[in-house]
């Protein structure tokens, strides 16, 4: 496949990529659905005529990508066939026509991204094998890291909508109750453990399910629309406090930040692999044969404040025990219902080796081990001001699906009491 707007290998947005994102320009801050090709968006606010079907013409002039994730993947299909017809070499449409290219590309560097979503809810999974061992033994046991019920359904917690971020926004620190010294009254004051978590989300499409019926593994594909990088972050001090018994809770709802393309699962379909080998047989409701898992290189690099970035993890999708359809009939099986623009997190990406763990909590062992940056800092958690950018890509035969980056910056916290 070849487009007419140029780009190199190493492109994240080939024509066979084509992730849907919401952007604003300078001129005009109407937040418009647009599609990435190289370094350029295509403007779909103003193309959308081209599409012959109604109701992508209508959601298309929408301004988040609820109602077009909505409609179901037959028609997800279309429009992504129509787009990869006008944006190829071989189609004169967009190509031979200056004035109009001049009105529907808008260069990405002069694009402000926003949420491409409106989430309606949103949920974060445990549902890597490495990260729940390696937790398991830093605050429990070496030999029984992981719960009786790890292997026998993907864990996971709701969380909080409100506060999911788009790209770049900053993070403040959280103020909360913390118990430094175990046994002895908690303390209020700034978290001084602020981490990162590495994690992919898919969010829900398709029309809602009703309340009382759920998913089931089989139709599951129909509700995943496609999936972007997020970055989970986590006041460590504060969860482990606060998480008995009932799970994380404001340790997770100061910020959750994802990237602005959300890449379709048709776009990932080459780069599927092997589910992970599940040593445990699930129960029938959650089992599946054919593979649902993929090959997502992923990276988190931390940046501090005028200095350079410094790649502290490297870790892929692949590692996820739990797959996408496993999570979500998971998640209906009682009934609950899901609507388009949901979003599902799949927690934490550890690898095997020491050098993919997702969170710094893993990559310097609850502080034990301090990384070495390359500006000859040393981190155990983050400090104010340092950037963590994430970053994803799949690997094809001269092209790259990639995700873009998922960045924030933590601020200093504010001063209360
Ligand atoms: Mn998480």
């Amino acid at each position: 496949m070849k487009s007419f707007i140029a780009y190199p290998e190493t492109s994240d947005f080939p024509i066979e990529n084509l992730p849907y994102g919401v952007f604003s320009t300078s001129d005009n801050d109407t937040h418009r659905i647009g599609v990435a090709i190289g370094d350029q968006i295509l403007d779909l606010s103003v193309v959308y005529y081209l599409f012959e079907n109604e109701k992508l013409q209508q959601a298309f002039q929408e301004e988040t990508l609820n109602r077009f994730m909505s409609l179901g993947r037959p028609i997800w299909l279309e429009a992504r066939s129509k787009l990869q017809n006008l944006l190829s070499a071989g189609n004169t449409t967009l190509q031979s026509n200056p004035d109009l290219r001049k009105k529907i590309f808008v260069s990405q560097s002069k694009a402000t991204m926003h949420l491409p979503v409106q989430v309606g809810d949103y949920t974060d999974f445990y549902s890597s094998i490495h990260h729940a061992t390696n937790v398991g033994i830093m605050f429990r046991d070496k030999n029984n890291a992981l719960f009786p019920n790890w292997k026998h359904l993907p864990v996971a917690y709701h969380g909080r909508a409100s506060s999911v971020v788009i790209t770049g926004t900053p993070i403040r620190r959280p103020n909360g109750q913390t118990c430094p010294v175990e046994g002895a009254a908690p303390v209020f004051g700034p978290s001084r453990l602020m981490d990162f978590e590495l994690e992919v989300a898919f969010f829900v499409g398709g029309p809602p399910s009703k309340l009382g019926e759920p998913v089931p593994v089989k139709e599951a594909h129909e509700h995943i629309f496609g999936m972007v990088l997020m970055n989970d972050w986590s006041a460590r001090d504060i969860q482990k406090w606060e998480y008995v018994p009932l799970g994380p809770f404001l340790a997770k709802n100061v910020g959750t930040s994802i990237s602005p393309w959300v890449v379709t699962m048709e776009a990932l379909e080459p780069f599927t692999v092997d589910n992970y080998k599940q040593d445990l047989t699930p129960l029938p409701y959650l089992q599946h044969s054919d593979p649902y898992n993929f090959d997502i290189n992923l990276q988190v690099d931390i940046k501090p404040e005028k200095s350079i970035a410094s790649t502290v993890c490297r870790s892929n999708f692949k590692y996820l025990y739990w797959t996408p359809k496993q999570q979500l009939a998971h998640h209906t099986v009682t009934g609950c219902n899901i609507n388009p623009g949901d979003m599902m997190a799949s927690g934490t990406i550890s690898g095997e080796t020491s050098d993919s763990f997702g969170s710094m909590l893993e990559l310097c062992w609850k502080g034990t081990k301090p990384i070495q940056l390359k500006d000859g800092n040393t981190r155990k958690f983050l400090q104010d001001n340092d950037e963590v950018i994430i970053t994803g890509y799949c690997q094809g035969d001269g092209f790259r699906v990639g995700f873009g980056s998922c960045t924030g910056k933590v601020l200093p916290a504010l001063q209360l009491y």
